[in-house]
Formats: structure tokens, C-alpha cells, sequence
């Protein structure tokens, strides 16, 4: 996707290129990377707190969020850290946030990114289920939530920020306080979880004609803007549609 987006403007001599990084060598590698040439990084589970720990700047919503997704070297020291999970998520929507309320599954880094982002777009409330409750409580108090026990919670917008979708066999109607029948009371359905094919949660949810914002969405959009920052140039959204969409 990001290598798609760099030829589609001209960029033929970058490259995108994974990099797997155990935990331990985090903080060498990325001070490594500016002297070698690269001009920033995305970084997911499990490095995205790290990766705000080593920056040397970070924008409002990575540090109001706590954890950052991009960083961009400023050589030969400077490492400025951003969050695009939070706005990308906020640009999917077909609706605006503003007014709606929201419920938000999960309380790991990706959910903390999604409340954070809906509270400041101005949606209101956001509930916050998750398996492990005291986890809900202690992200509702610190975001502005309210942490739900899952049953009778009406809300405009559902956003799923468990990993529950990503295997095969997993079922986020036994697993998920949802009944396929109920997601039709949604305005949309968001589902972080993303894979080769659609989740049981967004066929359930387009089935019944509710609105969807599918994870492959939310990655595009994200490594999009993350492209920009890198770049200093616009992003073939379509591009990348197309590249994370094609097969492999
Ligand atoms: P994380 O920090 O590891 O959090 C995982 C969350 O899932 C926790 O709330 C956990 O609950 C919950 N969970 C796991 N298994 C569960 C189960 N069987 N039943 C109910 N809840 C369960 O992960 P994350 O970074 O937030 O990522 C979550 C998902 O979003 C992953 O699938 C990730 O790939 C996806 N994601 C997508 C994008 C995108 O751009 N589309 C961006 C970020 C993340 P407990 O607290 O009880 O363990």
C-alpha cells in the first residue's frame, strides 16, 4: 500500500519495508534508522508506547492518547512522534461524530486512540466495554467515558477495538455483548479488526443494511496520512485502496 503510494508519485527510489523488532532492540534500531537513511517509521503492537517515549516531539493527540503510530526523523537527533489511528478513524465515518453517541469495545492501544478521537470530534457519550471491566473503568475515568456492563447501552456509533474478528473460529456474538439483530439500532458499525476476507461483524452488519467502516479502511487511511508526513506530499488514497485490496 505505502509502496504503491510512493509510485503513484514519483518516488521510485523509496521503499516501504517491514522491519520486525523484538521489544529489547526497539530504542537502538530507531536511532539507528535517521543516519541510515530512512525518513520515518509506522510501528504497531507492541512499540507504540515506546515509540512517544523516544521522540523528541509529539503532537497534542499522541501525547494526549499516550501512544504513537508514526514517528518522523529530523536528523540527526529530532524524532517527532503523531497518532493516525485517531483521526483516520474520525475521517472513515459517514456521519459526523458530533452529538452521536458512541460505544467502544475494547481497551487496549487501538481503543484508547478511538475514544480519545471521538470525545474530542464531540461525540457524546462514549461507553467503554471491555472484557477485562476494571480495564473499561480505568480508560473511561482517564478519557472522559463511561464504562458499561455491555447490556442496554443504545448508541449511534459501534466501534469494535477488540482483537475479536481476527481469527477464523472467533464469534463476536458470543464473545462481544452484541446480537446480530440489535446492530441493526447502529447508524454505522466500525470494526478495527481487518484480514484477507470481511469479518463476521461487518457481514452481519451489512446483511442488515447498517452503514460500515471496515479495519482495511482505517489502515489505509491511517498509513495515508502517516504517507504525508513522510512525504511532504498528498496521498493516492484510491492507490492504496487498491494495493491493500488486491490479492496477494
Ligand atoms: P490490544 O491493545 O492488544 O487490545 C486487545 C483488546 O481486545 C483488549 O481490550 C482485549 O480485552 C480484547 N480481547 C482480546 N480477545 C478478546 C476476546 N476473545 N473477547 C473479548 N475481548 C477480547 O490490541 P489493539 O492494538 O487495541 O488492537 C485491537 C484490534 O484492532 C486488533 O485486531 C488490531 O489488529 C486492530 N487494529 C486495527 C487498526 C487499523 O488500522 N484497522 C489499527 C489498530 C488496531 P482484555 O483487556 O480483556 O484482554
Amino acid at each position: 500500500m505505502q509502496n504503491a503510494a510512493l509510485r503513484a508519485v514519483g518516488l521510485d527510489d523509496w521503499r516501504y519495508q517491514l522491519l520486525p523488532l523484538p521489544p529489547a532492540l526497539f530504542a537502538e534500531t530507531v536511532r539507528a534508522l535517521a543516519p541510515a537513511g530512512f525518513r520515518g517509521i509506522n510501528v504497531t503492537i507492541p512499540h507504540k508506547q515506546a515509540a512517544l517515549g523516544l521522540a523528541t516531539a509529539a503532537s497534542d493527540r499522541a501525547r494526549a492518547i499516550g501512544a504513537a503510530n508514526t514517528l518522523v526523523f529530523d536528523p540527526p537527533a529530532g524524532i517527532t512522534a503523531d497518532n493516525t489511528d485517531a483521526p483516520a478513524l474520525i475521517a472513515a465515518l459517514p456521519v459526523p461524530a458530533r452529538n452521536r453517541s458512541a460505544l467502544v469495545l475494547g481497551a487496549g492501544g487501538s481503543a484508547r486512540a478511538a475514544i480519545w478521537a471521538l470525545r474530542e470530534a464531540g461525540a457524546e457519550p462514549v461507553h467503554v466495554w471491555n472484557r477485562t471491566r476494571e480495564r473499561a473503568e480505568r480508560l473511561a475515568a482517564e478519557l472522559g467515558a463511561r464504562p458499561s456492563a455491555g447490556d442496554g447501552v443504545q448508541a449511534d456509533l459501534l466501534i469494535n477495538c477488540t482483537a475479536v474478528g481476527l481469527g477464523a473460529a472467533d464469534d463476536p456474538f458470543a464473545e462481544l455483548p452484541l446480537s446480530a439483530d440489535a446492530l441493526r439500532e447502529y447508524e454505522c458499525v466500525v470494526d478495527l479488526v481487518y484480514g484477507e476476507r470481511e469479518t463476521r461483524l461487518v457481514r452481519a452488519a451489512r446483511e442488515r443494511a447498517v452503514p460500515v467502516v471496515e479495519g482495511r479502511e482505517l489502515l489505509v487511511r491511517q498509513g495515508a496520512l502517516s504517507f504525508e508526513q513522510f512525504t511532504g506530499r498528498p496521498a493516492s488514497v484510491a492507490t492504496m485502496r487498491q494495493a491493500v485490496a488486491a490479492p496477494r
